[in-house]
């Protein structure tokens, strides 16, 4: 009997191979000596199963050249979002304006004067160009903006209290996600917690009798992604800043996803507004740029000018500082709400979340008909359903949506989700009950081409 691992030929063998001869242009050596192992290993794994004995040449060759060009493909891509849920944290949340995005990219691909005041030729404030614009939508006096929420948070904790205590009810106690949790934060911060009244009851009794020498600053959390419902009590923003100008204790409202205009959405879901926390007198109001603001990734900070200006002092703000693409972006972003009366139509994330379902039935019955020529691999229809904003955001408020439900008919609808998932674009659109479901509010009219032929593609399982 013959090893079959003896037919295995050797790596330096096949290197010279003239098949190769593309590859030998874009890639080292190396990368095509990695490639060839990591398929002879396949191939002896499947020896070692009991596989096929036989091992033929051309079989290797050409699947070596399949997971070159794979790993040149980038890590992150283009995943066009079918799922209908907005703010999907896992998908990069809010997708920018064109406008913000080709400021990103300007800044990226050059030089901007990102620290320099192009008047004087000094040297400036990296933050100049997004406080007017924060100052506009919140109506605080100063603002700033860092990493994220979570590090804004952090700062202003540090900023107002460290080594001191921050007075939080038990009710907002929360974890965001991720490791987001309210009382690490605050111990990361160097305040202590002292925590006020019950998960769902909590007076401003409950504040005033905390309150000492050794308070530092009153935090109001807003619950963005959870509810409690029934018996239950807590102290509004204005309430916490009455009792906090009593004692001269100041409050920071974390509010979290950073609604700037009245929208049905957010009343439903009694979504706080970021110029009322600072409109009733809170220090600093905290949001994130990425969520409802509809912008890049950001911790935005808005308040006082005193304590804008110390948080600009900490040298921890250096290491969460904003990078100037982002710092490009949000600038951009700001400047859409300029006009206010329009941004539910130009920021994406706003313009998503009010689409209308008339309108969007409508859409996917147009969208529908070119899967006509699919009928011998696909069946399909429309569903009604709901979706959510996403990102721990607007969490009882269902969107009322209507998806295309697709079933593939000779492959299962796991398997036809794989392979659109790992298509290039990808796509992502959730799987129930032996169906594929797209959901037409969050992909963008011009991929619906792109998406019709990733379906194509898939059932004929050539991704
Ligand atoms: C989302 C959220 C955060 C965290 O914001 P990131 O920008 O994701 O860091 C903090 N606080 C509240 C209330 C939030 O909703």
């Amino acid at each position: 009997m013959t090893n079959p691992y003896r037919s295995l030929p050797a790596i330096a063998v096949l290197l010279d191979r003239p098949e190769f001869a593309s590859e030998r242009e874009r890639f080292s050596r190396i990368q095509i000596a990695q490639a060839l192992r990591e398929t002879l290993d396949e191939f002896r794994n499947q020896i070692s199963v009991g596989g096929s004995a036989s091992v033929d040449i051309s079989s290797i060759l050409t699947q070596t050249q399949l997971r070159l060009k794979q790993s040149s493909h980038l890590k992150l891509r283009t995943v066009i979002n079918a799922t209908g849920i907005v703010l999907h944290t896992n998908l990069g949340r809010s997708p920018l304006h064109e406008s913000a995005a080709r400021a990103a990219y300007e800044a990226a691909k050059g030089y901007i004067n990102l620290e320099l005041d192009l008047k004087t030729g000094e040297r400036s404030s990296r933050q100049n160009a997004i406080r007017a614009g924060i100052c506009r939508i919140t109506g605080a006096e100063s603002a700033t903006a860092v990493n994220n929420c979570a590090a804004a948070t952090i700062l202003a904790l540090r900023t107002l209290a460290n080594g001191k205590e921050v007075i939080v009810s038990r009710g907002q106690l929360i974890e965001i996600g991720g490791s987001f949790r309210i009382p690490e934060i605050l111990e990361l911060s160097g305040a202590k917690l002292r925590e006020v009244g019950t998960t769902n009851i909590t007076r401003a009794s409950d504040y005033e009798r905390a309150i000492g020498p050794q308070t530092g600053a009153m935090l109001r959390v807003h619950t963005s992604n959870y509810r409690i419902s029934g018996f239950t009590q807590s102290v509004s923003i204005k309430g916490l800043v009455e009792i906090g100008n009593r004692h001269s204790i100041p409050v920071i409202d974390d509010s979290g996803s950073g609604a700037a205009i009245r929208t049905s959405f957010i009343e439903e879901n009694s979504e706080p507004l970021i110029y009322e926390g600072i409109k009733t007198g809170a220090a600093l109001v905290l949001f994130s740029g990425d969520k409802l603001l509809g912008g890049p990734q950001a911790g935005i900070i808005a308040g006082s000018e005193h304590w804008i200006q110390a948080i600009e002092r900490d040298p921890f703000m250096r290491a969460v500082r904003l990078d100037k693409m982002s710092l490009a972006a949000l600038e951009a972003t700001l400047k859409l709400y300029e006009r206010l009366d329009r941004v539910l139509d130009t920021i994406p994330t706003l313009r998503m979340l009010s689409t209308n379902p008339v309108e969007q039935r409508e859409r996917s019955e147009t969208w529908m008909e070119q899967l006509n020529p699919l009928n011998g691999t696909l069946s399909w229809k429309l569903l009604d359903e709901t979706s959510y904003a996403g990102g721990g955001t607007l969490p009882d408020v269902p969107f009322p949506s209507v998806v295309i439900a697709l079933k593939p008919k000779a492959i299962s609808e796991e398997e036809f989700a794989r392979r659109l998932r790992t298509g290039n674009p990808a796509i992502m659109a959730r799987v129930r009950e032996g169906q594929v479901l797209i959901d037409l509010r969050t992909v963008f009219t011009e991929q619906e081409t792109a998406l019709l032929s990733a379906i194509q593609s898939a059932l004929a399982g050539s991704t």
